[in-house]
C-alpha cells in the first residue's frame, strides 16, 4: 500500500479533588465533564466537527479517538487536538460546579493506569491490505512491537519496585525502579478479539471501517499513552515501517518470541536493553539486538524503495539515536524527544535537586503530574514550553486541529457533524455511515477512507439548509469548539 490511514484512541484517566469536601466518584466527575457533549450532540457519544469521536465507554474513562489521518503530522495534530477538547471541558465543569458553591479541580491524566491499578489504552489503528497474510503479519510484528518500548514507552516510577511476575524475577524485589513502559504490566496475551478481559498486545476483532474485500484495520493495544509529540511520531513511523516492510513480503528472519507477554515485562523493566528474552527456537536476543535488525532492514528497505513520505529520515534518524541512547546508557542525545527519557530527567533532576530518593512519594506525584493534560499545569506542558521538550507540529497546528478535521473521509465527516447539528435533525454517524434520521431515512456510505470529498454527502448537506439559505450557522453552544 502506499498510502495508509493511521488512527488513534486515547482513554483517560480522570480525578476529582474539592477543598474541604469529598472528592466526586469517577462516575460522577465523568457525568459532569460530557454535560456539554450531551447538550451538544444529545449523546455522550459523538462525532466532532474535526472529524474525530469523543465517547465514555464503560466505566468512567472518556476517550477520543482520532479522525483518520493520511500522515504523521495530522495524527500528531489530531492526538494533540484531543487533549485540547478535553480541556476546555474540564475548564467548563469546574466552573459549572464552582457556580453551584462546590469548587474543585478536575484532573485528565493521558497515561496508562490508575491509582487503584486499573489499565486503560492508548489503540493505534492501521489500515492495511487485506490480502497481506494475517499470521505472518503477526509473526513479525509481535517482536517488533514487545521491543519498541525502549523507544516509545512513557516511562514509569515504581516506588517498590516492579511487581513481579510468575517465576520471572523483574529488577530487585522491593526496591525503587524505572522502567520503559506504563503498559507492559498490564497486558495478558499476544493477540486476540477482546480488549478488556485478557488484555492483547493485538486486538484481532475484524472491522476494517473500510471495504473490507481489500483492507483491514490493524489495533494496536499494546502500546503507552504518549504525551511528548515527536513520541507519538516515532511510535508510528517506524510501526508503519514495519508494516510496509512486511505487505512488501520482505524476508525477514523468524524472531517469534517464547513468551511475548514475559518478553513485554522483562524487557520494559530493564533500562539497559540487554536482558536476552528467549524465542521460540530456543535462543536468547536482547532488546536492543531485536530493534536494531529492525532498523537495520528498515534502512535497507527505504534504501532500496525509497522514502515514501518526507518524514522517513527524520524517523530513522530517531530510531537510531534512541537506541544508541539505551546502549550507551546515556539518553541525553534523545531526552527532548522521547517520553520515558524526558520524564526521567525531570524526575532525576528534581531528586537531585531537593535531595530525594527514588522511593519518594514526591517523584511518584511528579511522574502522574508529567501525564496531567492541563495547559500551564502538567507538567510535560511547562516542559514544552521551556523548549524541555520537542514538537512534531507547530502549536497553531494543534489548534486549528481541534476544529480542522484532516483531508481524508474525516473531512466528509466533519461537514456533516457541523451541518446536521446546526440544522437539529436527528442523526446516526460513524466511520463509515452518515445519516439523517427524518422520514426518509437517508444515508450516506462513505467506505473509502482516503476519500475526502462525496458529492452524495454534499447532497446530503445542502438538503439540510432551506433553499436559497448561505452556509449554516454554527449551532449554539458547541462544547468542542
Ligand atoms: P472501541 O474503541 O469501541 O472498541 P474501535 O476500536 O472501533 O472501537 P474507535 O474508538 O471507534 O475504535 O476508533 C476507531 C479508530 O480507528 C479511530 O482513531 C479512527 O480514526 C480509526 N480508523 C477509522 N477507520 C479506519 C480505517 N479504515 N483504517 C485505520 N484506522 C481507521
Ligand atoms: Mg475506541
Ligand atoms: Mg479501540
Amino acid at each position: 500500500m502506499d498510502r495508509r490511514i493511521y488512527g488513534i484512541e486515547t482513554e483517560f484517566g480522570l480525578a476529582h479533588s474539592a477543598p474541604r469536601a469529598r472528592p466526586l466518584p469517577p462516575e460522577e466527575a465523568a457525568r459532569r465533564l460530557f454535560a456539554p457533549v450531551v447538550a451538544w450532540g444529545r449523546s455522550s457519544n459523538v462525532f466532532l466537527p474535526n472529524g474525530g469521536r469523543l465517547y465514555l465507554d464503560v466505566g468512567s474513562h472518556p476517550e477520543y479517538a482520532t479522525a483518520e489521518c493520511a500522515t504523521l503530522e495530522d495524527l500528531v495534530a489530531q492526538d494533540k487536538a484531543g487533549e485540547l477538547i478535553l480541556d476546555d471541558l474540564r475548564r467548563r465543569a469546574e466552573h459549572a460546579l464552582a457556580e453551584e458553591g462546590a469548587p474543585g479541580s478536575l484532573y485528565l491524566f493521558k497515561n496508562n493506569v490508575d491509582s487503584r491499578g486499573n489499565s486503560f489504552g492508548s489503540h493505534e489503528n492501521y489500515l492495511i491490505a487485506r490480502r497481506t497474510g494475517f499470521p505472518r503479519l503477526l509473526a513479525v510484528l509481535i517482536p517488533f512491537l514487545v521491543t519498541r518500548q525502549l523507544l516509545v514507552g512513557a516511562g514509569k516510577l515504581h516506588p517498590t519496585g516492579p511487581e513481579q511476575f510468575g517465576t520471572t524475577a523483574l529488577g530487585t524485589p522491593g526496591a525503587p525502579s524505572y522502567s520503559f513502559s506504563q503498559r507492559a504490566d498490564h497486558i495478558w496475551e499476544a493477540s486476540s478479539s477482546a480488549t478488556t478481559r485478557s488484555r492483547p498486545l493485538i486486538n484481532t476483532r475484524d472491522e476494517p471501517h473500510a471495504d473490507p474485500q481489500h483492507h483491514r484495520r490493524l489495533h494496536v493495544i499494546v502500546g503507552d499513552s504518549t504525551m511528548s509529540q515527536t513520541t507519538t511520531a516515532l511510535r508510528i513511523g517506524t510501526t508503519d515501517l514495519v508494516l510496509r516492510m512486511i505487505e512488501a513480503g520482505r524476508i525477514m528472519p523468524d524472531r517469534t518470541l517464547a513468551d511475548p507477554v514475559r518478553a513485554l515485562r522483562e524487557i520494559s523493566h530493564d533500562l539497559t536493553g540487554t536482558t536476552r528474552v528467549a524465542l521460540a527456537d530456543g535462543s536468547r536476543r536482547s532488546a536492543l539486538d531485536l530493534q536494531r535488525e529492525h532498523l537495520e532492514a528498515a534502512r535497507d528497505f527505504v534504501d532500496r524503495e525509497g522514502a515514501h513520505h518526507d518524514r522517513v529520515p527524520w524517523v530513522l534518524d530517531l530510531w537510531e539515536r534512541g537506541l544508541e541512547a539505551v546502549a550507551r546508557r546515556d539518553a541525553s542525545a534523545v531526552d527532548t524527544e522521547l517520553d520515558w527519557a524526558i520524564k526521567r530527567r525531570l524526575l532525576d533532576d528534581y531528586a537531585a535537586r531537593h535531595g530525594l530518593d527514588e522511593a519518594s512519594p514526591r517523584l511518584a506525584q511528579l511522574d502522574l503530574a508529567y501525564h496531567d493534560t492541563a495547559p500551564g499545569r502538567g507538567l510535560f506542558d511547562l516542559l514544552e514550553r521551556r523548549g524541555l521538550a520537542a514538537r512534531f507540529v507547530p502549536a497553531e497546528r494543534v489548534e486549528a486541529a481541534t476544529r480542522t478535521p484532516p483531508p481524508t473521509r474525516a473531512a466528509v465527516r466533519g461537514r456533516f457533524v457541523e451541518a446536521v447539528v446546526a440544522s437539529g435533525h436527528h442523526y446516526t454517524v460513524d466511520w463509515v455511515h452518515l445519516k439523517v434520521n427524518d422520514r426518509a431515512q437517508r444515508t450516506v456510505v462513505c467506505q473509502d477512507p482516503f476519500a475526502a470529498v462525496s458529492a452524495e454527502a454534499d447532497a446530503l448537506i445542502d438538503s439540510l439548509r432551506p433553499a436559497g439559505a448561505g452556509p449554516a450557522a454554527p449551532h449554539g453552544d458547541t462544547p468542542v469548539l
